[in-house]
């Protein structure tokens, strides 16, 4: 910290240009160097000293800020920027410094009060803040447009700063940071953006006694959303106090009556406050790295720290319900999606059957982009719903949905665009001769017309399927899933005329390693099952990389050599796209585009209507026409304009959000990180994917050195990852057939801060579930 008093250009700056000189006391500033000057007289004010690093508009946008506000009436004392004596608002030294003086705020410093601040005084707060809002509502200017650290909107960008604070606080922090970025994604549309002055801190406010008497500091001001003003405020404020939500509820009230709050701003303030406190904390951590003896830098930290624990296990939807009370409005939180009560629900009227994923499961209630949100309001990152491929309820498909549902649905015997249009844009994603479509409404439907499809095409009734494979939930097409007939409840007998393959699984499968050679021995085993089968074979099908088998890419030259094979004996070759397909894989828009092949029919569902039911199969003209044998294929629900308006959007924003490139660019960034993880975790066999569609296969340590049999999976390592990433915010499965492979297949919208999230709680929860 400087000495008492400031170096000679600035005292010569503010005695030829102020005319002032007096006697020098320096304030503790947190960037750049203040002063307070005072003349004999007693007259007193503040001079700042901005650094050369300060940018200009910074330096502008205060000075308009000072000029605004100098007009208005916040209810207490505001500092004017006082004039150089020809006028000026600033001294440029030499240096590169900027020398301004500012009116001196009466009053004792906020922070330096004895005992917490009274309902009254949060509640004088809030108001302040409430009626300075307004002033500034009409107040825009260039320079506000800025990125800075403390801004609560720029929260997300301090994920990198996690690794600095100690391990056992890092989960507090990332849940922060994800309750906020997934906060400002489902309500940011709805919240008002303005110039805030986003610094109400104890060491900003003045008070005389139990009364608000000042405010200053203009270095954080920015355009932000409004509601992080009292946001900020309440961050400081909810330090020490034994009830942060009734604290929280003065501000919010005082601001309230000023500057009501709406809705969404009431349900994004909790997660920014702790944001605001996780951004104290990450700042912290940083600065302390690179320069640790400023104290002041860090004077917040521990009492953001206490802040954050004592808030942490607080429902966001329960602090919503308490400040919409504390604001005279009602809660909007009814607890009937509580969990025990649907369990009990669920067991009573839903076929039993039926899993429900996490040991302690997850009652959802709404869900945005690549989040789900729980009763609590807590956010998730979903890393395995590859339905909702564009995102959880995209407003686009949202919107074309409920337009379409509103003026026309019927189905396919009538004549609307909708249908050719959609069919005639899923296309031509495909490669010829890929161009006639029939839609339907499931995977499973789809596969069974697929090989409807191929039988009447061929005559011939054997089929090939992999030995892990899943491909439906009908009789037919359980037997032809050996996922299926030969797991739990199965008979472990294929469906008549099913023969199997082996999965070309380079790590597990019999054939280990990922060259071509390898593919096209898997490719060859093709060759042999048609030998074997006791019927003609009539189709082969295949994910082009199998998902339930385990997240498998398989080795180049695979599907050419099964192809020619199954073509050579009279078969059809049938790709079902159903997990992987419409630009997950990244470097293409379908799974088996990486093959270099073309099938003979494609498979398609899940992603398609990006949770609307849809499947379609697309074929050649020369299959569609031994089809249509005079039977007629007519789905009720399938291809109905609704779907197709659905089916269009989705491929709308595939398109211009630009999600395929999106896929190579963070399944990169989630294998480059996997694989370090791999490095340091023995229990993490493999890394493998394409795109968007990843797997860690996790493995008993040691079991993969020096074994020639594939390495021991290990299940219950793998489920222990998953439960501990639900506890902390992340949503993974695992499969495969051993249960040991952790897949991860995002909604495609997620960004780089998600996937750095997930990487850094991995890494927490394998530290704690196999170090
Ligand atoms: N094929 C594959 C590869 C699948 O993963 C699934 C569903 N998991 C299906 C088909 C069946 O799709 P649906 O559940 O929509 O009937």
């Amino acid at each position: 910290m400087a000495s008492g008093i400031p170096d000679d250009a600035v005292l010569a700056a503010v005695a030829q240009r102020y005319a002032l000189r007096g006697e020098w006391r320096p304030l503790v500033g947190y960037d750049g160097r203040n002063y307070v000057v005072r003349r004999r007289d007693g007259v007193a004010a503040v001079v700042k000293v901005a650094s050369p690093q300060t940018p200009t508009g910074q330096i502008d946008l205060e000075a308009a800020l000072y000029e605004h506000l100098a007009g208005a009436d916040i209810g207490v004392a505001f500092p004017r920027l006082i004039p150089t004596q020809d006028g000026r608002d600033r001294v440029s030294l030499e240096d590169g410094r900027t020398v301004r003086l500012l009116s001196f705020l009466q009053g004792a410093l906020w922070a330096d009060r004895s005992t917490p601040a009274s309902p009254a005084q949060l509640l004088g707060l809030g108001e302040t803040l409430g009626r300075l809002t307004v002033a500034l509502e009409p107040f825009s200017h260039p320079g506000a447009e800025r990125h800075h650290e403390w801004r609560v909107s720029d929260a997300p960008r301090h994920g990198d700063a996690v690794g600095l604070v100690p391990a056992p606080r890092r989960a507090l922090v990332e849940r922060a940071l994800l309750d906020c970025r997934a906060a400002m994604l489902r309500f940011g549309s709805e919240l008002r953006r303005a110039v805030i002055h986003g610094d109400a801190n104890d060491h900003n406010l003045f008070v005389d006694g139990d009364r608000l008497v000042g405010l200053c500091d203009l270095g954080d001001a920015s355009v932000d959303f409004v509601v992080a003003e009292p946001a900020i405020a309440i961050a400081y404020a909810v330090v020490g106090t034994d009830d942060p939500l009734e604290a929280a509820g003065s501000v919010a009230a005082g601001f309230h009556r000023h500057a009501p709050l709406a809705g969404a701003e009431f349900a994004a303030l909790w997660p920014f406050v702790r944001a605001r406190l996780a951004v104290t904390v990450l700042v912290a951590a940083r600065r302390r790295q690179e320069r640790p003896d400023e104290p002041y830098l860090y004077v917040s930290e521990a009492g953001a720290w206490s802040a954050l624990e004592a808030t942490a296990d607080v429902p966001p939807s329960s602090a919503e319900d308490h400040l919409r009370r504390a604001c005279g409005l009602s809660a909007v939180h009814d607890r009937a999606a509580d969990v025990e009560t649907l369990r009990e629900a669920r067991r009573a009227v839903i076929g039993p059957s039926l899993s429900v994923s996490y040991r302690r499961p997850l009652a959802v209630i709404a869900g945005r982009g690549q989040y789900l949100f729980d009763a609590d309001g807590r956010a998730y990152l979903d890393l395995v719903n590859n339905v909702c491929h564009v995102g959880h309820c995209h407003p686009r498909v949202v919107a074309a949905g409920q337009a379409q549902m509103a003026t026309l649905n019927t189905n396919t015997r009538y004549l609307y665009p909708q249908l050719t249009e959609y069919a005639e844009r899923l296309c031509g994603t495909l490669p010829d001769p890929l161009s006639v479509a029939y839609f339907v409404c499931s995977g499973t439907e789809a596969n069974e017309l697929a090989l409807r499809l191929a039988r009447a095409h061929t005559g011939r009734p054997g089929l090939l399927v992999l030995d892990g494979a899943y491909h439906g939930h009908t009789g037919t097409l359980i037997g032809a899933s050996p996922y299926k007939f030969r797991g739990p409840g199965g008979s472990g007998a294929a469906g008549p005329g099913v023969a199997t393959v082996p999965t070309p699984d380079p790590y597990r499968g019999p054939l280990r390693g990922d060259g071509e050679d390898v593919g096209i021995r898997y490719g060859d085993a093709v060759a042999a099952a048609i030998g074997d089968s006791p019927r003609p074979v009539g189709a082969f099908l295949a994910e082009s990389l199998p998902g339930c088998a385990g997240q498998i890419v398989p080795p180049p030259g695979y599907l050419r050599t099964a192809f020619a094979h199954v073509r050579g004996a009279g078969g059809v070759c049938i790709i079902d796209e159903v997990q992987v397909g419409f630009g997950r894989v990244g470097e293409a828009f379908w799974g088996f585009e990486l093959q270099g092949v073309v099938p003979d029919i494609v498979v398609l569902g899940k992603p398609m209507g990006n949770g609307h039911p849809m499947g379609a199969v697309v074929t050649t003209r020369e299959i569609a026409d031994s089809f249509d044998n005079g039977m007629e294929f007519f789905s009720t629900f399938g291809g109905n304009p609704v779907s197709c308006a659905i089916g269009t959007a989705v491929l709308d924003v595939i398109r211009d959000e630009r999600l395929q490139e999106r896929a190579v660019e963070l399944g990169s960034r989630f294998v480059d990180g996997l694989r370090g993880l791999s490095d340091r975790f023995a229990c993490i066999g493999d890394v493998r994917g394409a795109g968007l569609f990843m797997g860690l296969e996790i493995i008993k340590a040691g079991s993969d050195v020096g074994a020639d049999a594939p390495p021991a999976p290990d299940a219950t390592v793998a489920d222990a990852i998953v439960q501990r990433m639900r506890e902390l915010g992340v949503l993974l499965s695992a499969d495969g057939p051993d249960h040991n492979v952790i897949k991860i297949k995002p909604p495609m919208v997620l960004d780089a801060d998600d996937v750095d999230t997930a990487l850094r709680l991995l890494e927490t929860t394998l530290d704690e579930v196999a170090p």
